[in-house]
């Protein structure tokens, strides 16, 4: 099978967000870079994930063509390919319709803050304005909504989007911004809301980015 390493990679990733509750049905789409062959394994488009096999996974260039596998690749190519191709340090995407992020994307000032000390890599946590799904519009939204160091964007009524410089660092990104939402939805409705302070939040991002830089 060609390109068997990134194509695994995504089918476990995938399995793994199903398993924890972030991905329902065929909703939420995961994609990994192959740097050395300049190719993107993609989640296939409407394809139940229980019981997908590796050569499942369909294969686009970073233009988002489909090259290889049996399924037409995710309608969400342009997001993940434009987020790939702007920031040479992505390696891994992951767009979820998780529960809690999406019910927190909604409102005036959908910001979310760090509750506990590993969400603090993950934030600022971007916001884009509905957008058709599948459009090279919403595509170039998430893009200016992550920026240059961006790893997690919510999008309204839609779900999130994160990225990572490997699948391990993008579904980190995907769990602890759906932590993040719950605890602050959660805490919302008890009227307990407290994020950490921000020295701490700034003390902690120090930290993380120290130990990223090893
Ligand atoms: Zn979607």
């Amino acid at each position: 099978m060609k390109y068997e390493k990134i194509r695994k990679t995504v089918l476990e990733a995938i399995l793994e967000a199903v398993d924890q509750g972030l991905i329902h049905g065929t909703s939420g789409n995961i994609a990994m870079r192959d740097d050395e062959d300049d190719v993107i394994a993609i989640t296939p488009s409407g394809i139940s994930y229980t019981g997908m096999k590796p050569e499942d996974i369909a294969i686009v260039d970073l233009n988002g063509k489909w090259i290889d596998g049996p399924y037409k690749p995710s309608s969400e190519v342009p997001m993940h390919t434009a987020v790939m191709r702007a920031r040479p340090d992505v390696k891994a995407t992951v767009h979820t319709h998780s529960m809690y992020a999406t019910i927190m994307a909604m409102g005036e000032n959908p910001e979310l803050k760090p509750i506990t000390p590993p969400q603090c890599e993950f934030t600022p946590v971007g916001i884009v304005s509905f957008t058709m799904p599948g459009s090279n519009d919403v595509a170039d939204k998430v893009v200016d909504a992550l920026g240059e160091k961006g790893r997690a964007c919510l999008i309204k009524n839609h779900g999130m989007f994160t990225c990572g410089k490997d699948m391990k660092a993008a579904m980190h990104a995907t769990i602890y911004t759906e932590e993040m939402a719950q605890t602050t939805y959660l805490a919302k409705v008890l009227g307990t809301y407290e994020p950490m302070p921000e020295e701490a939040d700034k003390a902690m991002k120090a930290l993380i980015a120290a130990d990223q830089a090893v």
